[in-house]
């Protein structure tokens, strides 16, 4: 079996919770009782959101708690290359469209009842031509690309999952203020980065099943995912939304051993959610 390689891909908008630390240490132990290897890639593609202050504080938070990665931390930002060139070819295949459309156009678009979950309606994709002189994302058009591929399945642990990405819409692959969004460009570092293992929290699911799609279209190789419970309050309600959980940088600061709080969190002294959904096959 091929050694295995996790990594950690933290967005530097904001500071690290103890939601990314049991995230960060999941991901690194997976790779460590392997023999493997633990990888840090920084998700910077959101240009006016990243800020360096806080990758500093992402690179301490994680030596705080004990975890050490390995080779080079890998940035989005230097990679912007890799991610037009499989935009490329997938405008190529004629799987892509451009959406003119604004957040308020979009909202509004996705306020009429579509079933279970607002989705972007497709307002662009029959467009005769797009104005591409005004800003514009560029979206995947979800059924043909599925009719391109078929029916996929992927592996979260030891379930096998049917992919349904239709379920997602015409998710955007390169936004107006950025040639990537997050779908492309992560799909495109597992790979490049030899990622076998995913491990993530489960409010990531949902985006499997475009990343499976987007590894078929552009034949990359297939991950095994392994998301993992969010951590909750005593009430169950996911930790980073409702409680202000504590920054790690903030119990950094005050002297707090970043060890022992990863030992504890190793022994699941913190509550957590359901690990997997219950839909899905
Ligand atoms: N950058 C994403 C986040 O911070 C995580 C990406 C991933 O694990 O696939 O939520």
């Amino acid at each position: 079996m091929d050694p295995v390689v996790t990594r950690f891909a933290p967005s530097p908008t904001g500071r690290l919770h103890l939601g990314h630390a049991y995230s960060a240490i999941r991901a690194h132990d997976r790779a460590r009782a392997r023999g493997g290897r633990f990888l840090l890639r920084i998700e910077d593609i959101d240009g006016t959101r990243s800020r360096p202050e806080h990758i500093d504080a992402i690179l301490a938070d994680l030596a705080w708690l004990g975890l050490t990665w390995d080779g080079e931390v890998v940035r989005q930002s230097r990679r912007l290359d890799r991610y037009t060139a499989a935009l490329e070819r997938l405008r190529a295949m004629g799987l892509l469209y451009p959406c003119c459309c604004t957040r308020a156009e979009v909202a509004e678009a996705m306020s009429a009842p579509h079933g279970a979950f607002p989705l972007y309606p497709g307002t662009c994709r029959s467009l005769a031509a797009a104005d591409l002189s005004r800003p514009h994302a560029w979206r995947l058009d979800m059924a043909a690309a599925v009719a391109r591929v078929g029916p996929l399945v992927w592996r979260d642990g030891d379930r096998v999952i049917a992919a349904d990405p239709l379920a997602q819409g015409d998710v955007v692959l390169a936004r107006k203020d950025a040639p990537a969004s997050y779908h492309l460009a992560v799909t495109v570092d597992d790979a490049a980065q030899g990622v076998t293992d995913v491990v993530r929290g489960v409010d990531l699911f949902a985006a499997t099943h475009v990343h499976r799609l987007l590894q078929a279209l552009l034949g990359l190789p297939v991950p095994r995912w392994h998301h993992h419970a969010l951590l909750t309050g005593a009430d169950g309600e996911r930790l980073a939304k409702r409680h202000g959980a504590p920054a790690l940088a903030a119990l950094r600061e005050r002297g707090e051993d970043g060890r022992a709080l990863a030992e504890r969190l190793r022994a699941g002294d913190f509550p957590n959610g359901a690990a997997i959904p219950t839909f899905g096959a």
